[in-house]
């Protein structure tokens, strides 16, 4: 049974209590099975309260981050790479605090605009702080998720090809790489050969459209993604993610540029996109079954 999970943008921009309660009732209404938690300011969580809602609506969680310009292992400066190993051993902590064992997005780079490409000493602090990390997490059980994205929001790699060079470089084998067909639609030649390249190394997904709204209003191939995703025979989770300018997360809404009102009802967006997931997945199996 495929877990299909909900990124908590599409229903909150922050975790006051209120907030909390709001986005695990809401996703769990909507038919998900899981909610991403957005784990850029750890210092708004309350892990007790979100561990007790998450518990009774019997919802998996789990958390995803960007790094800043000011924490980021992708840099030359040993104390401003310190201080991003610091910040994601404590996403760590949440993540198991949470009684989940995954974390995930842009944990090897600041989430934002470079302008120019990543030096090789860069890239060999971004590979030494997430093996670190990745080594934390390990003695606890949990998975880190490397998410590809695009030019815009990262210098080190922007294809999954790159992606898994460089988890091949980090070395330790509960770090994953994590493809959203946004990005992907943006770098990858297609959306098949991405998915079959990473086969078991691929532990995560996120569904978004090419401008990040509605799922069958933009222009994604998500037919070719989801018969990848079978012919792979991938079984991780399957997260629909969606940002509007009617929902502000302030650490997260301008790294995204998040400028345009994709669509103000939350409840119905998620309830479509889990409608369209399942349709496509469902579809894409009976075309295998079929071949
Ligand atoms: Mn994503």
């Amino acid at each position: 049974m495929t877990v299909y999970g909900i990124h908590a943008s599409v229903f909150v921009g922050g975790w006051s209590p209120e907030e909390t309660v709001s986005a695990v009732r809401r996703a769990s209404a909507a038919g998900y099975d899981l909610l991403e938690v957005t784990a850029s300011d750890l210092s708004e969580i309350d892990p007790d309260l979100l561990g007790k809602e998450l518990r009774a609506a019997n919802m998996q969680a789990s958390a995803s981050l960007g790094l800043g310009f000011d924490r980021d292992l992708n840099n030359e400066d040993p104390a401003v790479v310190q201080r991003g190993v610091d910040f994601l051993v404590q996403a760590v902590d949440l993540v198991e605090g949470l009684g989940s064992d995954y974390l995930c997005g842009c944990l090897y780079s600041t989430l934002g605009k470079y302008s120019a490409p990543a030096t090789p000493k860069a890239r060999a602090n971004a590979v030494a702080g997430l093996r670190e990390v990745a080594r934390a997490a390990g003695e606890r059980g949990i998975r880190l998720g490397v998410e590809v994205v695009n030019r815009y929001e990262t210098n080190l790699f922007n294809t999954v090809g790159d992606g898994l060079r460089f988890i091949d470089d980090v070395g330790e084998d509960n770090v994953y790489v994590h493809l959203d067909t946004y990005h992907a639609n943006i770098e990858e030649g297609d959306l098949r050969k991405p998915v079959i390249g990473a086969g078991d190394r691929l532990a995560y997904v996120h569904i978004g459209e090419s401008h990040r709204g509605y799922l069958g209003s933009g222009t994604i191939d998500f037919a070719t993604f989801f018969r990848a995703l079978v012919e792979a025979g991938y079984d991780g989770p399957v997260t629909f993610e969606s940002f509007s300018s009617a929902v502000v997360d302030p650490a997260l809404s301008g790294n995204l540029a998040v400028w345009r009102n994709l669509w103000s009802d939350g409840d119905d967006l998620a309830q479509h996109a889990l409608r369209f997931m399942r349709d496509g997945m469902q579809s894409a199996r009976a075309c295998h079954g079929a071949l």
